[in-house]
């Protein structure tokens, strides 16, 4: 006898969890799936370094912005050990002498750190603080939206398209005006209009490009500076991020949790193989193993390409679906790079290896906009970056949980490599792409090379391999204009509903994802529940036709 359950949720990353909590908390008998030994997925704390187990690494995401504060206190995650703390600012050591701190909240002591390398950029700084807090009031709220299925007729969805023009009807024009440019604009063009010196645009252009297989003067890549720019870590501090005790993992160890103390059960070591479809409607999974577990309720957190090719099967979708979820774009191009330190670095700028404030947040080398842009254009060419950008952090500038006493852990997200390298580990160039890193910032900061104990590099192989991040992209599908709001992941099936009756999708790429931000769980498993509420199984099936490619 197949074992039966109210809900599956197939994933037992922080989306998987926090649909999963919801599910159970509603009072669904939920069951979660996890391929691998732990939970957590790309929200992970790991020991990578066998013989050093004391070390963990936060070993793929690093920094919490946007999980908003309703999941927070639904789960009760603080009691879970969900605990923040706020980063310190960025900051950038110029190769050619000085650095540039710059802060989220601290209006003075920006104008002191950007006067020193323009008079011009520290007096307009706080009018682009204000415009980017300007547009995360209308993009923030725009996070928590269902996304209305524009284009269609059906009364129910011209409703949300209307509802959705309603609230924003106090929309002035130049507020739309400053969305259009955000959406349509790359950050390099978007910084050129507001500020002169490149110390400031290379710090300001950094997120604009993270995860994204796209350089700075690309389209779309000032809306990734906003998605980046506009989280809150649940203290009403907009744009500011913060290192998680513990690591990431520890946040999704948090919703584990709260997921648990609402009665779900989560079974590792259980990759699902099948979503299992009767007559249109789901019926259950199957696993490798061969077992099937049956609901009515399931919810998929996989990668678009696992969840519906693979597990659902193109002969259960609509021909249309297929092919976008096809053409669905998923290269970053990342690679992480995790280090464990005998003391902090030293830098040529601020000496010293004593805590101080700039190793507190952002530890940068984007020293300019074109060499970022350089980075990704050794990329597109085929090459890793000779000379990668990196978004470092030291969380255990707080977190001492982490490492033992007196040393560190310094994070290094870095880009780019080609976006083809997921099909081949690449070991030896990552490492030696590794290597020049690590120069870069042995250039500002001499002491980094022979402080570092033990290191760990991740690449996109790894990160399709293992974590199930299909072609390394850090948000299972790039944050491109293209594949946002009622696009993500696919035109007509942005409500967290899929072609299939009774299945759900709640991963990062739904809207509001990437990130660890719990949203798409969320919305899936209000889904799911309104659905069951009212007696539905999700949106009707529709006439399933032959899937054919484009
Ligand atoms: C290098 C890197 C850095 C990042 N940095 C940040 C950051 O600093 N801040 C931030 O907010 N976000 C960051 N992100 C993005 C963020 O981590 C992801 O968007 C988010 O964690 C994805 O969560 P998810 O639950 O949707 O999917 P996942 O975390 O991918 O979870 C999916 C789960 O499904 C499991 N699974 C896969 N296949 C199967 C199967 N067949 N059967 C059962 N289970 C299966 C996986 O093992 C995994 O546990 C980063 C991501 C990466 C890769």
């Amino acid at each position: 006898m197949a074992a039966t359950y109210d809900a599956i949720v197939i994933g037992g990353g922080h989306n998987g969890l926090v649909a999963a909590a919801y599910l159970a908390r509603a009072g669904a008998r939920t069951v979660v799936l996890e391929g691998r030994h732990k939970t957590g997925g790309a929200a992970t704390t790991e020991s990578p370094w066998p013989d050093a187990p004391e070390f963990k690494v936060t070993r793929l995401s690093y920094v919490m912005s946007l999980m908003p504060p309703t999941i927070i206190n639904d789960l009760k995650l603080a009691s879970h050990g969900y605990t923040v703390y706020p980063m310190g600012p960025y900051y950038q050591a110029f190769p050619d002498g000085g650095s540039i701190k710059i802060f989220a909240d601290d209006a003075k002591r920006n104008y002191d750190s950007v006067a020193q390398w323009s008079k011009n950029d520290a007096e307009v700084m706080p009018q682009w603080d204000a415009w980017l807090a300007g547009l995360a009031d209308v993009l923030g709220p725009m996070l928590l939206t269902v996304p209305p299925n524009i284009g269609s007729r059906k009364p129910r969805d011209l409703i949300g398209t209307l509802r959705l023009a309603w609230r924003h009807r106090g929309l002035k024009v130049r507020t739309i005006a400053d969305a259009t440019r955000l959406m349509t604009m790359s950050i390099a063009d978007l910084l050129d209009d507001w500020f002169e010196s490149s110390q400031v645009k290379g710090a300001l252009a950094v997120n604009g490009v993270i995860g994204t297989w796209a350089g700075p003067y690309e389209p779309g890549t000032a809306y990734v500076m906003a998605h980046h720019s506009i989280g809150d870590i649940g203290d009403g501090h907009l744009g500011n991020w913060g290192f998680p005790e513990g690591g990431m993992g520890a946040v999704a160890d948090a919703i584990a949790a709260a997921a648990k103390a609402f009665g779900v059960e989560i079974k590792l070591n259980s990759p699902v193989s099948r979503v299992l479809v009767s007559g249109g409607h789901v019926a259950g999974v199957a696993l490798d193993n061969g077992d099937e577990i049956k609901a009515e309720t399931v919810v998929s957190t996989l990668h678009p390409r696992t969840a519906f090719l693979d597990q659902v099967g193109e002969n259960n979708l609509p021909a249309d679906f297929v092919s976008d979820i096809k053409h669905w774009k998923t290269r970053s191009g990342v690679v992480k790079i995790n280090l464990a330190l005998s003391e902090l670095p030293n830098f040529t700028a601020d000496p010293g290896t004593d805590l101080a404030e700039h190793h507190t947040g952002s530890v940068e080398m984007a020293p300019s906009m074109e060499f970022i842009e350089r980075a990704f254009q050794d990329a597109r060419d085929g090459k890793p970056a000779a000379r990668p950008f990196s978004d470092g952090v030291i969380p255990t500038a707080f977190d001492k949980t982490l490492c033992p006493e007196g040393t560190h852990i310094l994070s290094l997200f870095t880009q780019w490599v080609p976006a083809d390298w997921n099909h081949e580990p690449h070991a030896a160039e990552l490492e030696a792409f590794a290597d020049r890193m690590i120069e870069l910032y042995d250039e500002v900061a001499p002491n980094f090379k022979a402080s570092i104990l033990h290191r760990d590099v991740v690449g996109p192989y790894q990160m399709e391999h293992e974590y199930g991040l299909v072609g390394g992209n850090i948000f299972h599908g790039e944050l491109s204009l293209e594949q946002l709001f009622h696009m993500r992941p696919a035109p007509g099936y942005a409500d967290y509903r899929t072609p299939v009756a009774g299945l759900y999708y709640g991963s990062s790429a739904t809207h509001a994802g990437g990130g660890v931000c719990g949203i798409p769980g969320w919305q899936a498993a209000r889904a799911a529940l309104a659905d069951r509420k009212a007696g539905r199984s999700g949106r009707q099936q529709r006439q399933a036709r032959p899937a054919s490619s484009r």
